[in-house]
């Protein structure tokens, strides 16, 4: 294994993968904008570098896994950024979900300087980043992907290679479209579920496992009943990626029906200040509209 892999952004997301990538056996840097979130990783084995620069000088295969478009354009194009100390034949993959017209438009930059770039956005939520079995859609040019497999491997179980640069986002804003419909279907079952008196739990376990079992219902559900909010993935960067779907359906002209309304049902939530509570709150907007409660202490649940 001669590759030396360098790692940018350790949220969520990032922390998981980077663990992997260590498990597996690769030398790692790591850098954070937030300096504290490398150590735990650097306990784990893993060098840190002072700026994305530093980073890129140090690595054969960049992986970048920041929050939104302008992130990525900051911790590759802007100062300090890994264009400013990559070499030719470096590998960029982006795991982040960002618009697709500049994840080209990045690669083209870095073509500039002999570097290549994959977009390689995942899903699989925080549990899949945690035991290494995200689904990876992968977008570039196919002796890049031969390249870049082992390390894919090490972070994902399903890696798809769709096409040409771009190809991995547009697939990803397809998985966006399923994920928040998932979101509502589950959200709108379990109101009514609960206004119809039923135990929750009860109908969980018996849903679940048929035709209507979702990824959704079987990690996110049990997160309802409790009322617990915490993220695996946040409202804020919810809300970014249908904005994503919806500008590319806009530009497609692709009407967006069920994706436009749970955009804004998000957006109540994002007004009533809970951005940074994970997706699967959006059934408070429903509760809001219908005046019930579902889960936590309720006496459908005991
Ligand atoms: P997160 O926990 O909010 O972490 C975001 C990471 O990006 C942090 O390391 C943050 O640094 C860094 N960052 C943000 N803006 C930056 C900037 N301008 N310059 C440098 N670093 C910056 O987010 P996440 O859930 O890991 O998501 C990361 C990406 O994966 C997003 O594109 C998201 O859509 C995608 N994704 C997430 C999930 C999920 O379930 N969470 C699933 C699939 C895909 P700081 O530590 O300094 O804030």
């Amino acid at each position: 294994m001669s590759e030396s892999v360098g790692f940018i952004g350790l949220g969520i997301m990032g922390r998981g993968m980077a663990r992997n990538l260590l498990r597996a056996g690769f030398p790692l840097t790591v850098w954070n904008r937030t300096a504290s979130r490398v150590e735990e990783l650097v306990a784990a084995g893993a060098a840190a570098a002072t700026t994305p620069v530093d980073l890129a000088a140090k690595s054969t295969i960049i992986i970048t896994c920041v929050s939104d478009t302008p992130d990525v354009e900051a911790v590759i194009l802007g100062e300090a950024g890994v264009i400013e100390g990559v070499q030719a034949g470096t590998l960029v993959i982006d795991c982040s979900t960002i618009s697709p017209q500049t994840t080209q438009q990045i690669a083209a930059r870095l073509a500039e300087k002999g570097a290549h770039m994959l977009d390689a956005p995942v899903s699989g939520g925080s549990e899949g980043a945690e035991r290494g079995t995200l689904s990876i859609m992968v977008g570039g040019d196919e002796q890049q992907v031969q390249r870049a497999m082992p390390v894919l491997q090490a972070m994902g179980k399903t890696i798809t290679h769709i096409g040409g640069i771009g190809t991995g986002q547009m697939t990803k804003l397809v998985n966006q479209i399923l994920v928040a419909g998932s979101m509502m279907a589950m959200a709108e079952a379990l109101l009514f579920a609960q206004a119809g008196g039923l135990n929750l739990q009860k109908v969980l376990e018996a849903v679940s496992g048929g035709a209507a079992g979702s990824w959704t219902l079987s990690n996110r559900g049990p997160q309802v009943l409790r009322r617990d909010w915490r993220p695996g993935f946040t409202i804020d960067l919810q809300q970014k990626d249908l904005r994503l779907v919806l500008q590319a359906a806009d530009q497609l002209g692709v009407p967006m029906l069920s994706t436009s309304m749970i955009f804004n049902l998000y957006r109540t939530l994002q007004a009533a200040g809970a951005g940074a509570e994970g997706n699967h709150a959006l059934i408070k907007a429903l509760e809001q509209l219908a005046r019930i409660e579902v889960g936590g202490s309720s006496p459908q649940d005991r």
